[in-house]
């Protein structure tokens, strides 16, 4: 994992452009898009983290195991929390993730909130089972779980 500054602004990761930004600030995001939608500000977040995740996963190279760990040690390498590869199957994958900095710093909440990172393992999971998936997060360290717990499924 390289990362470079160029002096002029532009961090790069691997050659792939990245910024650093504090979670308070994409929680702030995150809850004021709720404000504005409601539930579906859901969506919108995942929305995002499958575009990231497509960028990222199209960048692995390797077998579908082997691009799952990547991506998750990658998910670890850049801040989005300690992730890890509970099953990989071909009818779906379990992925954890503990100290999710979303749920962080969100704060307690009654439903999950780590769209981000469940639009990124959608994106994921669509390559390693090798059809279109949908994640569900299905315990989150916002709603006072332990870890985050994803479950992708073909959609
Ligand atoms: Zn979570």
């Amino acid at each position: 994992m390289r990362v470079d500054n160029d002096g002029a602004g532009a961090v790069t990761l691997n050659g792939a452009r990245y910024l650093l930004i504090r979670p308070e600030t994409l929680a702030a995001l995150q809850k004021a898009v709720e404000s504005a939608l409601g539930p579906r500000a859901a969506e919108c977040l995942a929305a995002g983290g499958r575009a990231g995740g497509a960028r990222a996963t199209a960048g692995l190279e390797g077998t579908t195991e082997e691009r799952a760990r990547r991506l998750a040690a990658m998910g670890g390498a850049i801040g989005w929390g300690q992730f890890a590869l509970e099953r990989l199957a071909a009818d779906g994958m379990v992925v954890t993730v503990r100290r999710s900095p979303f749920a962080e710093a969100y704060g307690p909440s009654t439903a999950p909130v780590c769209h981000l990172t469940r639009g990124v393992l959608e994106s994921l999971a669509t390559v390693t089972l090798g059809r279109p998936a949908s994640v569900v997060e299905t315990g989150c360290a916002a709603m006072g779980a332990a870890e985050c717990r994803f479950e992708a499924r073909p959609a």
